[in-house]
């Protein structure tokens, strides 16, 4: 079915849906994607259509006109509810989300508010969403928006800055009244902080630092569930999404908090400045180990890409429960763990494949399957292979050489064995004291374009 429109310099242009894309023709023909089409609406006889357009710059688009004649006003409203029923209920998403932004005006570069105005802001105007925006003003505020957050006002939480920002807002979720179903609450990074690893694995890398593509997803992102993780320490629980690092890996993202102007590549330099040094950790490692099979761990991973499962809700009791799950293990539990024997450069843990632009740390792991994913860099490598490795850190290689091991746990726990060292939970400074880390299974949710982590990953011989 198409319809025409006139626009301001008087051609003509003729717009018809097919499958699932949308064509525009007028003279040449601009085909797009129903999943990039945000509006269309009609006052009178005025006609606009709002998309993302995607060639080689991401934005905004809109086509305006005047309907000529032939196109009565019930045609033309005709022709606009089935467009956008395809480019929304056909595709599982509802029209016109209500969405809470959250913007760190102070995140990475510090240009959250100008990109907001400039980029965000007009894609969820012309998707008609509702906005209810607020500007952190001090570290711990997105705490309080998670802790506060009504549970029935909002569809999904948009996140402008960085991992940092997420994190806190996931711990304010999870002191809410109702944690489980806060925690239910979709977020959707859009990233404007230094350290955007979350966006890299919903968007994957060619578009995990593409703001438009980003607010894309606020728009039409399916809920993806994802495990979150409990890291216990001294007797407080914190909730981790995405990592832990003890050793030379914290170094990475402590040691060089300092160097915060480099931006991600003080992730590289932060790595060969602990590989200089080449100390092992001395730390007590018992992990409640669920598989270690490298290829099992694989073929897992296709699987999963192959059947992405659909988004469930909590169960009606766990909307109204007032408590996290609680904790499967304690502290004096060793029956069933595995004790770690050999020396090792680092623990690195965590949940979703990149934790940057260059380093694709976890290449296996699956949001939903109930396990956080272990690396542990034996000291059995020479320093100019673990150089070597760097390269390949970008694709996830370096899961297949023989020095790393990589295990999938329900469950682990450390022991500094040391008086100094660093621990780093989603990149964020943690004391550095035993404590316990376990897998909670889907307790949170994420906005996903693809219903699985966009994280390419093959076998690798070394
Ligand atoms: P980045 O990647 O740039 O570090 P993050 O989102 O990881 O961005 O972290 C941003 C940090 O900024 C968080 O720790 C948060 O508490 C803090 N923060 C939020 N709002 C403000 C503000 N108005 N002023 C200073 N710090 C803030
Ligand atoms: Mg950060």
């Amino acid at each position: 079915m198409s319809i025409r429109v006139r626009g301001p310099n008087g051609k003509l242009s003729s717009l018809s849906y097919q499958n699932d894309s949308l064509q525009i023709t007028n003279g040449s023909t601009t085909t797009v994607p129903l999943r990039q089409v945000l509006g269309a609406k009609r006052a009178s006889r005025s006609f606009e259509l709002s998309y993302l357009r995607r060639n080689k710059t991401t934005g905004l688009e809109t086509l305006t006109g005047i309907l000529p004649d032939e196109v009565t006003d019930h045609v033309a409203d005709a022709w606009i509810e089935t467009l956008l029923h395809m480019a929304y209920e056909g595709m599982g998403v509802s029209r016109q989300r209500r969405l809470k932004v959250v913007i760190n005006p102070h995140g990475g570069t510090k240009k959250a508010v100008g990109i907001f105005k400039k980029s965000v802001e007009p894609i969820f105007l012309a998707a008609e969403c509702t906005l209810d925006i607020v500007h952190t003003t001090r570290p711990g505020h997105a705490y309080d928006i998670g802790k506060d957050l009504s549970l029935t006002d909002y569809d999904a939480i948009a996140i402008l800055s960085g991992d940092g920002l997420v994190h806190e807002i996931l711990n304010g979720l999870a002191h809410n009244l109702h944690p489980i179903k806060a925690l239910a609450t979709p977020l959707a990074p859009i990233p404007t902080g230094t350290g955007n690893g979350l966006s890299l694995n919903i968007l994957g890398f060619d578009d995990g630092f593409d703001v438009c593509v980003a607010a894309l997803n606020a728009v039409k992102g399916l809920p993806m569930k994802v495990d979150l993780c409990s890291v216990t320490q001294n007797g407080k629980r914190t909730i981790s999404f995405m990592s832990q690092a003890m050793g030379l890996m914290a170094d990475l993202d402590i040691g060089t908090e300092h160097l915060r102007w480099m931006g991600e590549a003080r992730f590289s330099y932060g790595f060969l400045r602990g590989l200089i040094k080449m100390k092992p950790s001395p730390l007590r490692i018992l992990i409640k180990e669920y598989e270690s099979d490298k290829e099992k761990m694989f073929e897992a991973l296709q699987q999963r890409k192959k059947n992405p499962p659909a988004a469930t809700k909590p169960a009606d009791a766990d909307l109204e429960s007032t408590q996290l799950p609680t904790l499967k293990y304690t502290l004096d539990d060793e029956e069933g763990w595995t004790v770690v024997q050999e020396p090792l450069l680092y623990l690195f843990a965590g949940k979703g494949p990149y934790v940057g632009r260059d380093y694709m740390s976890f290449p296996v792991s699956l949001p939903d399957d109930g396990l956080l994913d272990i690396v542990l860099q034996t000291t059995n490598v020479s320093r100019v292979e673990l150089l070597r490795n760097q390269s390949a850190a970008p694709k996830g290689l370096v899961y297949w050489h023989p020095s790393v091991r990589y295990v999938k746990a329900h469950a682990y726990r450390v022991k500094p064995l040391a008086s100094k060292g660093a621990l780093a939970v989603d990149g964020e400074i943690f004391p550095f004291e035993e404590f316990q880390v376990e897998a909670h299974s889907k307790l949170g949710c994420f906005l996903s374009p693809f219903g699985y982590y966009a994280a390419p990953f093959e076998r690798h011989t070394y």
